[in-house]
């Protein structure tokens, strides 16, 4: 199984993602996730990186690229994957229908008025990643591994609403590529969490 997840920022593709590969028994490959781990470990590829992300820009699509076709050759990918936040440029959609097929693409949909909201109120778990909402969850730790809970520099309210603006120019087009390919799932993302992966496992048949 080969999926790729669509979606806005906020509109809760790393919680269903983490929940939906772990169903499948597939690998969760979040390009967010592999660049902050980059930045932490200090690589010439975080530095390069962290300039965009700052200013909530899209990291260029020869950079992206390269990670992910390399990521997806090693073992934990050969039940499959999930690809959250990638592709996120036709270009990169090209890219990736170039090296290796997906299965489905999942979008999930959440009003754009939902969504400053939803990330600027996330907290994250330097750890092992989770997120949770301060509307929701007022522990300044984790409650998976106890790790302090923080706020990604690219969560607050300046830098979000270009994240906003990159996703409608940029990525959003993506929806009627992958509507074309015929492999589009549209889910509605502004349900309660168990609803949309309930949501998610039906679109996808299981
Ligand atoms: P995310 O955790 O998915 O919200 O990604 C955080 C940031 O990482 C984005 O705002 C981009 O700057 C960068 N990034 C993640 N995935 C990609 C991608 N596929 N293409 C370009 N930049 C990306």
């Amino acid at each position: 199984m080969k999926l790729i997840f669509l979606g806005p920022p906020g509109a809760g593709k790393g919680t269903q993602a983490e929940r939906i590969a772990e169903r499948f028994e597939i690998a969760h490959l979040s390009t967010g996730d592999m660049l902050r781990a980059e930045i932490r470990n200090a690589t010439p590829l975080g530095a390069a990186a962290k300039a965009y992300i700052d200013r909530g820009e899209l990291v260029p699509d020869s950079v992206i690229i390269d990670m992910v076709r390399e990521r997806i050759t090693r073992e934990d990918c050969k039940k499959g994957f999930l690809l959250d936040g990638f592709p996120r440029t036709v270009v990169q959609a090209e890219a990736l229908q170039s090296f290796t097929d997906v299965d489905f693409a999942v979008n999930i949909d959440v009003p754009s008025e939902r969504l400053v909201k939803r990330i600027s109120g996330r907290r994250m778990c330097p750890d092992c990643g989770a997120a949770y909402h301060v509307s929701m969850y007022a522990e300044t730790t984790c409650q998976k591994c106890g790790a302090v809970l923080y706020q990604r520099d690219d969560d607050r309210e300046e830098t979000v609403y270009n994240r906003l603006k990159v996703y409608t120019e940029k990525t959003a087009p993506l929806i009627a590529y992958y509507e074309a390919e015929e492999k589009l799932i549209t889910v509605n993302g502004d349900q309660a969490v168990d609803a949309v992966t309930e949501s998610i496992l039906k679109g996808l048949g299981a």
